[in-house]
């Protein structure tokens, strides 16, 4: 049997400092994780349920660290924002995950960005209906290459930054994640089976806001380094 039109390659994120790559799956990106962020939204953080939306795999932009991407403005948007985000790619499928043994499904961790087009988002939150136009567009999940978790040892206490030309607007620690990466893993693996290559963004701290063509983002996550995108 043969296909009426040819597959698309697999859409792929490369191994740090080698020449492998992880065919990605799934892209499942947290909702809201720090309390300050929840708050700059309009929301009080005080640990309700994490909250889950999907960006589809084609959406992530690989971004190696000796270049700068160059990420176009999106269509029907003029508030188009930046979120930085550690970003867990998991490497061992499993459904009802037990937290305690939630890391061990982690085969790596990178730095990305859960662009948004703001407008788009708050509008359809507003009217109850689905956030995909706001959140899961073309080149919206920019995302570095992916360090293997047993190189980078503890990622609990590091630090997250972002800037724009060269001023800091996000600066926090994965410390302040309300769900950590394993309580998210566990809770996730409750409601969809979890398999090699699926992401999770695990959500932005607070500081978020829009850049223009021209901007210049740099983001970063302690022990993973940091990407430079431009907004052309
Ligand atoms: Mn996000």
């Amino acid at each position: 049997m043969g296909y009426v039109f040819p597959p698309e390659a697999p859409v792929t994120a490369a191994v740090v400092g080698t020449d492998d790559c992880v065919a990605l799956r799934r892209v499942y990106c947290v909702g809201r994780n720090y309390a300050a962020h929840a708050r700059e939204m309009g929301f009080d953080p005080d640990r309700e349920p994490p909250f889950f939306f999907l960006k589809p795999n084609n959406t992530v932009v690989p971004v190696a660290y000796h270049e700068t991407l160059k990420l176009a403005y999106p269509a029907q948007t003029s508030n188009y924002h930046y979120e930085a985000e550690l970003v867990a790619v998991i490497g061992k499928g499993g459904s009802d995950i037990a937290q305690e043994k939630a890391l061990e499904h982690v085969w790596g961790y990178a730095v990305g960005l859960d662009m948004t087009r703001r407008d788009l988002q708050i509008q359809m939150r507003e009217m109850g209906r689905p956030w995909e136009i706001g959140k899961a567009f073309d080149q919206s999940a920019p995302m570095g290459p992916i360090h293997p978790a047993a190189s980078v040892g503890d990622i609990d206490h590091a630090k997250l930054w972002l800037s724009v030309n060269g001023e800091i607007k996000q600066s926090s620690s994965i410390d302040y994640l309300i769900w950590s990466v394993a309580e998210t893993i566990a809770y996730l693996s409750r409601f969809f089976r979890l398999e090699p290559g699926d992401l999770i963004f695990t959500g932005t701290p607070e500081g978020v806001g829009a850049v223009l063509p021209g901007d210049i983002i740099k983001v970063g996550v302690e022990r993973l380094g940091e990407l430079t995108v431009e907004i052309v």
